[in-house]
């Protein structure tokens, strides 16, 4: 007799085993297939954490986008106690948002004001001269304007993701590295998957594949939009130097360069929209995050290359995410899309996702991020 599980979660990356994690958590028995495409954006992405970092330009003009990520930015605190952190996992470290030409001071003054809207939300915020800026942040180049909130972090995507894992494992997790071909759909429901040939059985699945969820959607016979972009990233080294208390630092040219308490800082990153599915590296992309880094931080012109890495960004053409039921299909579930944040957003997305799945209504509305908005 096949073991039929509670619940059957397609894909491994942040929003999947977050998804898991909450499912198993809350005794339900879950198997989590990963393909672990080379691409996988979790393994590469920076990790900032918080909406108060990004410009309206990705998708933070949005009141529901905004909304969810503030929210999400606040359940990783929930989280760090829950998991019992540490700082090289995750830790509020600030954001510094910097203009260093003359073409940047107007998205500066758009965002001061934006931000002023929201300050209730964002908390503390300051305007910080070229100065006070440089102590925060000392590689820094001669700056037009800033603005500074505490609130913002870091978190590590792969240690993370790890800690979910082993945690999720202990309790009722399977997982296996396997790519699911395709759904098992019967009287208009899903009753599983098709994964190397065999079937397994689950009352509930959800499809959490990343820039791969379109694959589903000629058997869905609904339009998922999901498409890959490419970021490449660059982690650098600053092996001597006290990097701990440095805030997150992000251009108006859409840059940042996020730092580690072991000199660790990680500059990026590409936006190559059209890329398809090609995650590997190349001679123009590294220059662009290397001039951009140069530009900004001069004083980072000794620092050791550590590595590059290359995720595909799962976007969607509205940049919200997906999120919810599948319509007509009353036991599938969509959590795909994440695109700039999914780091931010997964852990609590999963969240409410699994909130659905057990039959529960998700603590916050997930209207706007339903599939059927892409029907029309
Ligand atoms: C360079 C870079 C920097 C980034 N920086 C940040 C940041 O600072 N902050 C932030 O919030 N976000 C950031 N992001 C975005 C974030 O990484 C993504 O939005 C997020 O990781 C997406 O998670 P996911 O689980 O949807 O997809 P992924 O992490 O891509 O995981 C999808 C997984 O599903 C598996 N899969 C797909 N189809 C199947 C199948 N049929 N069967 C089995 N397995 C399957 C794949 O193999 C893969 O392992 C960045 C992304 C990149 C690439």
């Amino acid at each position: 007799m096949n073991t039929v599980y509670d619940a059957i979660i397609i894909g491994g990356g942040i929003v999947g085993i977050s998804i898991a994690y909450h499912l198993a958590l809350d005794g339900a028995k879950t198997l989590l297939f990963d393909r672990r495409d080379v691409g996988k954006a979790t393994d590469a992405a920076a990790g900032v954490i918080g909406p108060y970092t990004a410009p309206s330009s990705i998708g933070y003009g949005l009141d529901a986008l905004f909304d969810l990520g503030v929210k999400a930015a606040e359940y990783y605190l929930t989280l760090s106690e829950e998991l019992d952190l540490d700082s090289n996992t995750y830790d509020r470290c600030g954001v510094l948002k910097v203009a260093v030409s003359e073409d940047e001071i107007q998205q500066l003054e758009e965002q001061k004001s934006l931000f002023l809207k929201r300050k209730e939300q964002i908390g503390d915020l300051s305007f910080p001269s070229s100065h006070e800026a440089k102590e925060l942040f000392p590689p820094l180049a001669p700056i037009k304007g800033a603005i500074y909130t505490s609130k913002a972090a870091r978190v590590d995507g792969r240690r993370f993701s790890h800690i979910l894992y082993q945690s999720a494992e202990k309790h009722r997790l399977t997982v296996k590295s396997l790519g699911v071909e395709s759904l098992i759909i019967e009287s208009g429901k899903v009753r599983g998957v098709v994964a190397n040939g065999d079937n397994f059985y689950a009352e509930k699945v959800a499809i959490a594949g990343g820039a791969w969820s379109r694959a589903f959607e000629q058997q869905l016979g609904i339009s998922i939009p999901v498409e890959p972009q490419r970021a490449q990233i660059v982690h650098l080294s600053l092996p001597h130097v006290k990097t701990a208390n440095w805030p997150i630092l992000v251009t108006f040219r859409v840059y940042y360069i996020l730092s580690w308490p072991d000199g660790r800082l990680v500059v990026g990153a590409t936006k190559e929209s059209g890329s398809g599915f090609n995650p590997h590296t190349t001679v123009a992309g590294i220059q662009e995050i290397l001039g951009e880094t140069l530009r900004v931080a001069p004083q980072l012109k000794d620092a050791r290359l550590l590595e590059v890495r290359v995720g595909l960004r799962p976007m969607t053409p509205d940049l919200l995410p997906v999120l919810g039921r599948v319509p007509e299909l009353e036991n599938l579930y969509l959590a795909t899309g994440h695109g700039y944040s999914g780091l931010l957003l997964g852990p609590y997305s999963g969240k409410l996702v699994a909130q659905m799945m057990l039959d529960r209504q998700p603590e916050t509305d997930l209207a706007a991020f339903d599939v059927t908005r892409f029907s029309s």
